[in-house]
């Protein structure tokens, strides 16, 4: 079984054109989809209804919920809440009900997907500390042997040996897995990377090989920028894509 693994779309239709693409070749049997579909990019209703032509297993994420008034957008930036109350405006009332039924997790075998941790999933924390990502680990489901989620636009492997009670980031983009190891893998994002790579992020899960891999694809950078401009979405979002950042 080969997952493809996508989160943090964000609106965003060149990146998800490419990432889609790249998968292409893949032998990919199943997608997942971690959340925040829509949210800063100037094309929500295109980037649901490929995702939903691509998978059942779609996973609620915290601007996902700020565009349908789910979430209170006063925890947002100006420029975040801006592009919520945007998309809330463009949302087909189909899409808006697709969204709100999403849930927040997601177990498929040993695997379990979130969109921004494991620890209180509806609290929407950042896995940006050690700590946090420690937390996420002790609140896994028996048995789940790899987490996957986005959220922070950073992509990681994280690994828990059970034995040594030790969990460490991975310095890799691919790695093998550990008998008696556990992981938390941060997949990254397709449509607004924040890692200082402004290419698109995704993952892909070999369950039999045990391999985990992040994988990054070039996209049409500029034509999403002038569509963000063109919507009259703040300046900001898409000069960030440029960067990474
Ligand atoms: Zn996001």
């Amino acid at each position: 079984m080969r997952f493809g693994i996508l989160s943090d779309i964000h609106g965003n239709l060149e990146a998800l054109d490419a990432v889609l693409g790249a998968l292409e070749g893949e032998r990919i049997d199943r997608y997942l989809c971690l959340g925040d579909i829509v949210g800063y990019g100037a094309s929500p209703n295109e980037c649901l209804d490929l995702v939903t032509g691509l998978t059942t297993v779609v996973i609620a994420g915290n601007h996902d919920h700020a565009a349908i008034g789910k979430l209170d957008i006063a925890t947002f930036n100006p420029f975040a809440a801006e592009a919520a109350r945007w998309t809330r405006r463009q949302l087909t009332p189909a899409g808006r009900r697709y969204l709100a039924e999403l849930p927040y997790t997601r177990r498929i075998g040993d695997l379990y997907a979130v969109h921004a941790s494991p620890a209180d999933p509806p609290a929407w924390h950042y896995l940006t500390s050690l700590g946090r990502v420690i937390e996420g680990f002790e609140a896994l489901p028996a048995g789940v042997t790899v987490c996957v989620l986005g959220h922070t636009h950073s992509p990681g492997i994280f690994e828990s040996r059970i034995a040594e009670d030790r969990c460490r980031e991975v310095p890799a983009q691919v790695h093998v897995m550990a008998l008696e190891s556990r992981y938390i893998v941060n997949v990254g994002s397709v449509g607004q990377p924040r890692d200082g790579d402004p290419r698109a992020a995704y993952c892909v899960f070999d369950v039999g090989e045990g391999r985990l891999e992040i994988k990054r694809v070039s996209y049409d950078v500029e034509t999403a920028q002038r569509k963000i401009r063109a919507a009259g979405l703040p300046d900001l979002l898409a000069e960030r894509l440029a960067h990474g950042r």
